[in-house]
């Protein structure tokens, strides 16, 4: 009998489980697949919070550091924002093992390769059906990404906004210079010292330097396709709740993602705490991570507004910016709670 059986190994549920496992609860991670962190579906563009969650994070995980985004209107006008605290590009699988190791030590079990199927409730416990056995928990979590299967069985109502995005990581000499993308001038500045987003398409492109000569670039999966490469579905909006009895969701199970940018993980890394506050505490979850996310989520939903746009109105709001935005109004924005 567990405490605590989570669903998915990604940052949140490896997250949430370390916090209850360092609490004494008896925790369980069910993970489908073999490997943690593969195969990779994220650019790794991360902002600085992750320091300030992680201040033990090893600098080996940090493949670049940004402090630099470059804004591309349809039409080529284009801004630049440098922020005060470097934004990170992160390798995702080294970050998600590294998250896993911390789970472990503090106690948590994890099955690997094991897949969730549903669950069945036996008076105030539930019994977990995966495709190896069933395990007896009083609490589930979801922590089981976009496409939560606990989200769905628990009948968790979400509405939300999809995206599938394809992207790959191009070395810059051998890619064309000129327009990688729709509006795109990397040729104005050095190319590479930056992270390009490119607003011409329906959602946004981008290019992000892993390293001095190589990139992340991808976009919606509409406007690009990669084959082989990585890619994947993200899904965003403001549940009403996060929880049903004693199941809970976290991370992208629970659309704790930035909605203007599909940036997921650093919500998904606050909302594991507030998660196991409550569990640990016996609070109430959906206020612990409204609290912190529900106007961050707000705002991006109103921001994304700008997506339904026809290209000429975002390249006029660009210029407006570009006339009347002084750079220390836009040095202070913040890349996770804009
Ligand atoms: C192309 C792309 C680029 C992105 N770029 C960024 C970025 O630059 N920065 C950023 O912050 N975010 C980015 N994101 C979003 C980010 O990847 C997610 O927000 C983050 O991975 C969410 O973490 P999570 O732990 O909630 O879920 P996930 O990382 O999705 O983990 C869920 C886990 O659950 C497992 N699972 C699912 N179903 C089952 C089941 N039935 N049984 C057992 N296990 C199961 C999965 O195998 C997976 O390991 C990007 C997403 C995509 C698709």
């Amino acid at each position: 009998m567990y405490d605590v059986i989570i669903i998915g190994a990604g940052p949140a549920g490896c997250r949430t489980a370390e916090l209850l496992a360092k609490s004494k609860k008896k925790v369980l991670v069910i993970e489908e697949h073999t490997k943690i962190g593969e195969p990779v579906q994220c650019t790794g563009l991360i902002s600085g919070k992750l320091l300030e969650i992680h201040p033990d994070l090893p600098k080996n995980i940090i493949l670049n550091k940004i402090k630099t985004a470059r804004f591309f209107a349809p039409s080529g006008t284009n801004f630049s924002l440098s922020v005060k605290k470097p934004a990170l590009v992160v390798d995702r699988a080294k970050l998600d093992k590294w998250i896993y190791s911390k789970a472990k030590q503090a106690g948590a079990e994890f099955k690997l390769g094991m897949q969730f199927k549903g669950f069945q409730k036996k008076s105030n416990n539930l019994i977990i059906k995966t495709n190896n056995g069933n395990f007896e928990t009083h609490i589930l979590i979801g922590a089981d990404g976009p496409l939560s299967r606990v989200r769905k069985l628990a009948k968790i109502k979400a509405d939300y906004t999809q995206q599938i995005f394809s992207q790959k990581t191009i070395v810059f000499g051998g890619a064309k210079r000129g327009r990688l993308l729709q509006g795109h001038r990397p040729g104005e500045g050095k190319f590479g010292d930056s992270a390009d987003l490119c607003f011409g398409g329906e959602y946004f492109n981008w290019f992000v330097p892993i390293s001095k000569t190589k990139a992340r670039f991808g976009g919606p999966s509409k406007e690009m396709k990669f084959k082989g490469e990585s890619g994947g579905v993200c899904r965003y909006g403001l549940l009403k709740t996060a929880q049903k009895g004693n199941i809970y969701l976290v991370g992208d199970a629970a659309l704790q993602v930035k909605p203007f940018s599909c940036g997921g993980v650093v919500y998904g890394q606050i909302a594991a705490r507030c998660l196991a506050k409550a569990i640990i505490e016996d609070r109430d979850y959906d206020e612990l991570w409204k609290a912190k996310l529900a106007w961050p989520i707000r705002k991006g939903l109103l921001l994304c507004q700008f997506y339904t746009f026809p290209n000429w109105l975002k390249s006029l709001l660009f210029e407006i910016i570009v006339r009347t935005c002084s750079e220390k109004l836009l040095e202070n924005l913040d890349m996770d709670f804009y």
